[in-house]
């Protein structure tokens, strides 16, 4: 097991990489916001078995953060994080301060239309011009071939997605299935703020994701049934306050209204005290 490189300037692991690309070595980029658990570790693995070098960043990126949300408050555990990176083999552990990522007079965002503004987006209105400038980045920092991206954060994938495609950017998305703890909650780093009762009712978002998931197996194709399954389920748990409940095509991410006929992303949001989860299934791809 070797250990990695933990390296917190961005032109140090350009130059690295560079010499990489020289080599004719494939590099895979694993962003994420460390506090990593078994849902990153599968990333890691991933990109460790699919390319020669491996990179994963740990960076709590500031500009994806609201006003009122949990930037200062969000786990952090460097040296856990490197255990887990050394088992896995990663070669670098990009690890850079907000002033190493954001000098003065930064002026330059990447930001997708549309797509950034349901779901998620209607709440946290800067989220995703933030995660697509920091993933612009560190894709440019670390010369990847391929980034890994977990099915977790749905909306967060298609649109990574949808800006490779759009600026005709070289490197390919592998988007990896959701990582669950036994009782079906997905896991995250903000599973921790949840106290011992409100860990008890977490798993009610992937209960109600089941039972849609059943009715869809079934053959239902009602869009609004599909809807009103996951919010009765929803609302059986006195802790969980809905913020959406959506059937989206999984593309565009438009509403369903009607019968889903191609396929979609049923995706939901919900309070649980003051912990925001998220949680989703795909169907028909
Ligand atoms: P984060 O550190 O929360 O920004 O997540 C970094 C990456 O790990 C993102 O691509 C997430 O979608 C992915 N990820 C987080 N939790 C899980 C999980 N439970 N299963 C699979 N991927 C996950």
């Amino acid at each position: 097991m070797s250990e990695p490189q933990i390296i917190s300037n961005p032109a140090e692991v350009q130059k690295i990489a560079r010499q990489w690309k020289k080599e004719g070595l494939s590099i895979g980029l694993v962003p994420t916001m460390g506090y990593l658990h078994d849902g990153h570790r599968s990333l890691i693995h991933k990109a460790a078995e699919q390319n020669d070098r491996v990179v994963v960043s740990i960076f709590v990126n500031p500009i994806q953060f609201g006003p009122n949300e949990d930037l200062d408050s969000y786990p952090r555990d460097l040296e856990a994080d490197t255990a887990v990176c050394a088992s896995e083999g990663v070669d670098i552990i990009f690890h850079p301060e907000p002033k190493d990522m954001y000098g003065e007079h930064f002026l330059t965002h990447v930001a997708v239309d549309d797509i950034t503004t349901v779901l998620c987006g209607k709440t946290r209105p800067i989220h995703f011009r933030g995660v697509t400038t920091v993933v612009n980045k560190l894709m440019n920092i670390s010369k990847a071939d391929r980034a890994y991206f977990g099915q977790k954060d749905a909306q967060q994938l298609v649109v990574v997605k949808r800006m490779v495609k759009d600026l005709n950017m070289d490197i390919e998305i592998v988007g990896c299935p959701i990582v669950r703890e036994e009782d079906g909650l997905a896991k995250s780093s903000r599973n921790k703020y949840l106290s011992a009762e409100e860990r008890k009712a977490a798993p009610v978002l992937n209960r109600a994701l089941t039972k849609a998931h059943d009715l869809m197996d079934a053959g239902e194709r009602n869009a609004d049934k599909i809807r009103q399954t996951i919010t009765e389920e929803l609302q059986k748990e006195p802790l969980a306050d809905i913020e959406y409940v959506s059937v989206v095509d999984a593309e565009l991410l438009k509403d369903v209204e009607g019968e889903v006929t191609g396929p979609v992303l049923v995706a939901i949001a919900v309070r649980i005290g003051t912990t925001r989860l998220i949680d989703n299934f795909s169907f028909g791809e």
